[in-house]
């Protein structure tokens, strides 16, 4: 059996009136994030961590912010085509784990709902997704609330 893993990092800045989309789930904030799709920062960089392990390049590359194809896109439709070309090079998911770096808000009540929705995308059970949520204890652009920062780590198996 082969294993790869990989990575992902993504950042989107906050801004009011904009709504905010986390893991696939809309959160509900008076903040959201500034972007060319809707924003979803944790699954760009999971799309990242699941390309950077086949050495696929990364979603900037492969659904440029410079299209109109892709102008406020639900990001759950990229994860779809990264899983799609995935099972294409003959590869599963094993599992993921993200980190959101958010000041506010809290978004443990939303955790499991990340989970639930982007479980079927990747083809497997909620128990191979984790999502987890950390402030930075107000330092960095994260604590005074301009941004997002999150990072992902998948394994993909080939059977
Ligand atoms: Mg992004």
């Amino acid at each position: 059996m082969d294993i790869r893993i990989g990575n992902g990092y993504d950042v989107h800045a906050l801004a009011p009136g904009l709504p905010m989309w986390l893991g696939g789930v809309q959160i509900p904030s008076e903040t959201g994030f500034v972007a060319h799709s809707d924003g979803d920062v944790a699954i760009h960089a999971l799309c990242d961590a699941l390309l950077g392990a086949l050495a696929l390049g990364d979603i900037g590359h492969l659904f440029p912010d410079t299209s109109d194809e892709w102008k406020g896109v639900d990001s759950k439709l990229l994860l779809e085509k990264v899983v799609a070309l995935i099972h294409e090079k003959g590869y599963r998911v094993g599992n993921a784990d993200i980190t959101i770096a958010l000041q506010r808000p809290k978004l443990a009540p939303h955790i499991q709902a990340m989970r639930e929705t982007l479980a079927p995308i990747l083809g497997v059970s909620a128990d191979r997704v984790s999502v987890k949520a950390t402030t930075t204890e107000r330092l960095g652009f994260v604590g005074r609330c301009e941004g997002c920062e999150v990072w992902a780590s998948a394994v993909l198996l080939q059977p």
